[in-house]
């Protein structure tokens, strides 16, 4: 019998990673649900997505730590024995702070945890994909606006993982393996409340075109799309999931 493809992805105990984690569960693959702290939800999302027959299994690992990543990833080999799709999904935001006002620690926490980690894990991930696979990572619109005087280290640290996705995806492109990223806008999850502002979707969803936030389901579909087969033609490419931002 064939046995199901198997996606890890990162940061996956609440928001975006976990709406994808139960939208890969819902196609039919095996789950590895990173989390860095909320055990109980990882194990809820776990739980949700065994309710689709699959697999699902939760990893601790804090993702920005290239010890713990080499863990997560002997883990994944111990659990799934194979892995066909990364999902670089874990990420920070900072309470807003003009660059004056910023420290090195802050900043480097950021980048640590949004890019090195991306580094890390897609480098984990291609030693065990011989066969090919799939790298999805998650940037955010803010690589292009820039976020003027709140969180520029956030938006530096995702215009750089959009350079990764740019250069891995041309690196590895002869192993099988295709790169790409979602550029979500304006999601409802609690990484606003983590930026300092709870109600950020709210206030800005009317100066969206399509006037409204985003759901991380809508950002799970295009990752899962970028994933798959559907998209077997198209790496180094961009998904833009913000509402016309
Ligand atoms: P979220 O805060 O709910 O999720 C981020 C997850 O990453 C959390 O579960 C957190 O615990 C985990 N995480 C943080 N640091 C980690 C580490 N070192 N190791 C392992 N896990 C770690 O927010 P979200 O909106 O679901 O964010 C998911 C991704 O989407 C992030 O990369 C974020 O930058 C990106 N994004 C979100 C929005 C939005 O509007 N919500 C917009 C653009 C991009």
């Amino acid at each position: 019998m064939k046995s199901n493809p198997v996606v890890l992805i990162t940061g996956a105990s609440r928001g975006i990673g976990a709406a994808t984690a139960i939208y890969f569960a819902r196609h039919g693959y095996d789950v590895c649900i990173n989390y860095k702290t909320n055990q109980h939800s990882a194990e809820k999302i776990a739980e949700q997505a065994r309710g689709f027959g699959v697999k699902a299994e939760i990893v601790q690992a804090d993702v920005s730590d290239e010890t713990q990543v080499l863990t997560l990833f002997t883990k994944v080999d111990e659990l799934f024995g194979k892995l066909d799709v990364l999902i670089n999904n874990a990420g920070i935001l900072k309470p807003q702070m003009p660059l004056l006002e910023m420290g090195a620690s802050r900043i480097n926490e950021v980048l640590t945890t949004n890019v090195t980690s991306a580094f890390l894990c897609a480098r984990e991930a291609i030693k065990r994909m011989p066969s090919g696979g799939s790298i999805v990572n998650v940037s955010s619109a803010a690589a292009k606006t820039g976020s003027p005087n709140e969180y520029i280290d956030y938006a530096a640290s995702k215009g750089a993982m959009d350079t990764l996705t740019i250069g891995l995806a041309k690196e590895v492109a002869k192993l099988g393996i295709r790169v790409n990223s979602v550029r979500p806008g304006l999601i409802y999850t609690d990484m606003h409340r983590d930026g300092g502002e709870v109600n950020r979707v709210e206030r800005l969803k009317d100066k969206l075109p399509l006037g409204r936030g985003g759901q991380p389901e809508e950002v799970a579909a295009a990752i899962y799309f970028l994933a798959s087969e559907q998209a077997s033609f198209t790496t180094g490419s961009f998904v833009d999931v913000a509402g016309g931002l």
